[in-house]
């Protein structure tokens, strides 16, 4: 059970009212951007759902990799295990041999903040329903109205121990009259505003729910055995054998229990995924819109070379997510391409941060580069984005200390110029580096010869889906679901105040009486 005082709400909103900065205490910086979550679900009686779930998550680790967690239900309970860490390091064979049932979701996560990563904000969440029940949810994305929904709650004296809007949502679900988790979803989605792509479950059955515009990814693979799986990328349905059947559409719910699958349209779909996830978050074996990942940053790449060709020997890619835009650089200039870097394959997030000293003696978490490969070669150092502006730096750096006579930066998308608010963590607004400075002022701070920039246009082309179908709020500032300015004033609104971590998860005491009729769910 989880210990800790519940998060006092009202002080929250009365501090956002009163235009309260908001202090992100214990955040460590970051320059690169940074996925939320990856969500995971699967119905298949007969088959071991915890270590299908398992392997699932492993395959989104790159999704979050600051905790990990699997629920399972068998007909009478949801039993839910959650903790910080990696997949590897949160699940072991006696953990996975005591979460059996018919069916599981996972969930894989990045917070927002670094040291003061809270277990209770760990996911699947889980609320009690009124009828002594259990809901657990998994949740991908951010809404942008999380105060309207704890406001909500607070009015009902409800206590959330955890401060993430998925949270929020699992405890909305909790109180609804109806112990139908389709129903309860009916009634709550209205009032969801933002991105989400979730899966949660109750004692019997797996659901799957996108926003109405699907920022998020949500796809539905099938196993062997006739089990049904659901999942953020694609890449988590090879892992496990299952088939890809299709995209869940943005606004549509999918059951998956005993009676199979079922499709409910929650809203209509107003398609605009996040650009984003070709561009680095996705794994390149992943598909997207029916479309390789791999293949959209090769065509990425080779747009790049178009819009800014280099006077370069050979083509490099900062690994690993901007290797295959650099192929496709290479292809279309005929440059010859080499791996200029070797990466340490194991850096995942750490816990223990280099100290300053380190840094300054230029300790190498991740990126080592080969001189043998650059020495006296003017370099097209091929790099999928740039946040802040300081990592860039330090690779320049590393590789004009390794030789290298020229370094032509390109960055296979544009300059990112707005923060995300519908899952992403790309740093505020002045902190990137994009906003507020011109290319050469960037490429002057950053320390190249020269720096080129995919455009916007380019960008949404390389894709071969039609532009209108994607958000590209965070390079051109036109933000596709409205962002309510209390929101918009900071992005971790619900990352304050701070408590003591907890060490367990606790149900929602569901006290408050619910008076308000349900509204009725639009049924396909
Ligand atoms: Fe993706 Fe950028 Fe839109 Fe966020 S703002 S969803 S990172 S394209």
């Amino acid at each position: 059970m989880m210990g800790g005082a519940p998060l006092d709400w009202g002080a929250v909103v009365r501090e956002i009212r009163a235009g309260a900065k908001v202090p992100l205490q214990g955040e460590i910086p970051f320059d690169r951007p940074r996925e939320a979550c990856g969500v995971f679900g699967v119905y298949a009686p007969g088959e071991d759902v915890s270590r299908l779930t398992y392997f699932g998550l492993y395959a989104l680790q790159h999704r979050g990799q600051e905790s990990a967690g699997i629920a399972v239900g068998d007909g009478e309970d949801v039993l839910v295990y959650s903790k910080l860490g990696l997949v590897t390091q949160v699940f072991d064979e006696k953990v996975l041999d005591g979460l059996t049932g018919t069916h599981a979701i996972g969930h894989v996560r990045y917070s927002t903040t670094g040291s003061s990563a809270r277990v209770e904000n760990a996911q699947p969440a889980f609320m009690t329903r009124r009828d002594g029940g259990g809901i657990a949810l998994g949740h991908n994305g951010n809404l942008v109205n999380p105060l309207d929904l704890a406001r909500e709650l607070e009015a009902e004296d409800i206590e959330v121990d955890a401060s993430t809007d998925s949270h929020l949502i699992t405890a909305l679900l909790a109180r609804q009259e109806s112990s139908d988790l389709v129903e309860a979803f009916g009634s709550v989605a209205p009032k969801l505003r933002g991105a989400y792509s979730i899966t949660a479950m109750d004692e019997s059955r797996v659901v799957a729910v996108r926003d109405k515009y699907g920022v998020r990814p949500l796809v539905i693979g099938r196993l062997a055995s006739g089990g049904w799986v659901f999942a953020s990328e694609t890449c988590a349905l090879d892992i496990i054998a299952a088939d890809y059947i299709r995209d869940v559409e943005p606004g549509e719910l999918v059951v998956a229990d005993a009676d199979g699958l079922r499709s409910h349209t929650l809203f209509e779909p107003s398609p605009r995924l996040c650009v984003f996830e070709y561009v680095y978050f996705a794994r390149p074996d992943s598909e997207l819109f029916g479309r390789s990942v791999y293949e959209v940053r090769r065509a990425m790449g080779k747009q790049l070379a178009d819009e800014a060709p280099a006077d370069a020997d050979l083509v490099i890619p900062v690994p690993e997510t901007a290797s295959a835009a650099a192929q496709g650089y290479a292809d279309r200039t005929g440059l010859p391409y080499a791996e200029g870097f070797v990466k340490n394959r194991y850096v995942y997030r750490t816990f223990i941060q280099p100290s300053q000293s380190m840094r300054e003696k230029g300790v190498r978490m991740k990126l080592n580069p080969l001189p043998r490969v650059i020495e006296g070669k003017r370099l097209a150092v091929i790099d999928d984005s740039i946040v802040r502006g300081t990592t860039t730096r330090e690779t320049v750096e590393m590789l004009r200390r390794a030789g290298a006579r020229e370094v032509h930066l390109r960055v296979a998308s544009p300059p990112i110029k707005w923060p995300c608010f519908y899952g992403i963590d790309t740093a505020n607004r002045n902190e990137l580096i994009g906003s507020d400075k011109s290319i050469d002022q960037i490429r002057e701070f950053v320390g190249a010869d020269s720096l080129g920039y995919l455009s916007v246009d380019g960008m949404l082309i390389s894709t071969g889906v039609p532009t209108e179908r994607f958000c590209h709020a965070c390079f051109s500032g036109g933000y596709p679901i409205e962002v309510p300015e209390e929101t918009a004033r900071t992005k971790h609104v619900l990352e304050m105040p701070r408590r003591a971590n907890g060490n367990g998860r606790k149900p929602l005491p569901i006290t408050a009486q619910h008076a308000e009729p349900l509204p009725g769910i639009n049924v396909e």
